[in-house]
């Protein structure tokens, strides 16, 4: 269970960025945020993880206070995977094991699960195969499923997603929601969405604007509404005009 208990956060100490946010996900459910750009909702994960100290507030993990936890205690337990997947360089199977002592069978079925397997075969030297930094011979989504299959082999118990914006194509974007799906499975997961495809089947998604939440449902609840998840949904459905 993840607990957000009026939570605010500045970066600066001046600028308030997330303004008393309280939200609950129940073991193995998912919930998602969406908002514009800037709403705050990569700075939800940052003082999740950790990466910043939050001024006000609480965050529980089975109600025991996150500051609790060691943070390498608190890393581990998380699977994060970020919103431009980080490749280095090494191999495949280097990329997807990275620090860890996992062996080559593990490495493949994490591959496996996440259908990452699929266009590693087609590689010369397979899970060998040579990755230059920043894995920029291999495409946006194919890093990501990479990326998944790394978050996957590190056994999580938690998950969370700050969905990519750059585009893929829609052959890959199926495979990318489907391994999505599985890894959501028997996890908690926090979801960013900016394909709102993501997160349909949400437990809650919550709106975020400036640091706040302003509406919070399920999907068909917030359609139904017809406010700014509305609108959000419209554009992304190409209704709107992008103008
Ligand atoms: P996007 O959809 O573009 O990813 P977001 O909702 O994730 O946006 P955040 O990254 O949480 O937005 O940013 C919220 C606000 O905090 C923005 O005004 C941003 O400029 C500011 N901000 C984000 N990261 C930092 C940082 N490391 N230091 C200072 N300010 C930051
Ligand atoms: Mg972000």
């Amino acid at each position: 269970d993840i607990e957000f208990k009026n939570v605010s956060f500045s970066y600066d100490g001046k600028q308030k960025i997330l303004d008393q946010i309280s939200f609950k996900v129940n073991k193995g459910e998912t919930i998602a945020f969406v908002g514009s750009t800037g709403s705050g909702k990569s700075s939800i994960i940052n003082v999740f993880m950790r990466f910043y100290e939050f001024q006000e507030g609480q965050v529980l993990i089975d109600g025991i206070d996150i500051r609790r936890y060691s943070q390498e205690a608190l890393r581990q337990s998380i699977g994060l995977v970020l919103q431009d997947p980080f490749l280095y360089h090494g191999t495949i199977a280097s990329n997807i094991r990275m620090y860890q002592d996992i062996s080559d069978q593990e490495v493949k079925a994490a591959a496996e699960f996440v259908d990452a397997d699929q266009f590693i075969q087609k590689l010369p030297n397979q899970y060998d195969a040579k990755v230059t930094e920043r894995g920029s011979s291999f495409s946006t989504g194919q890093r990501q499923l990479l990326a998944f299959a790394r978050t996957v082999a590190s056994k999580p118990k938690i998950l969370i997603l700050d969905e990519a914006t750059a585009n893929i194509d829609s052959a890959t974007e199926e495979i990318v929601q489907r391994s999505l799906a599985k890894m959501r499975q028997g996890r908690t997961t926090i979801a960013i969405a900016h394909r709102l495809s993501t997160i349909q089947d949400a437990n809650c998604i919550y709106v975020l604007d400036k640091g706040k939440i302003i509406e919070s449902g399920r999907h068909e609840d917030l359609l139904e509404k017809q406010v700014t998840y509305y609108k959000i949904n419209q554009f992304a459905a190409g209704m709107i005009d992008n103008a």
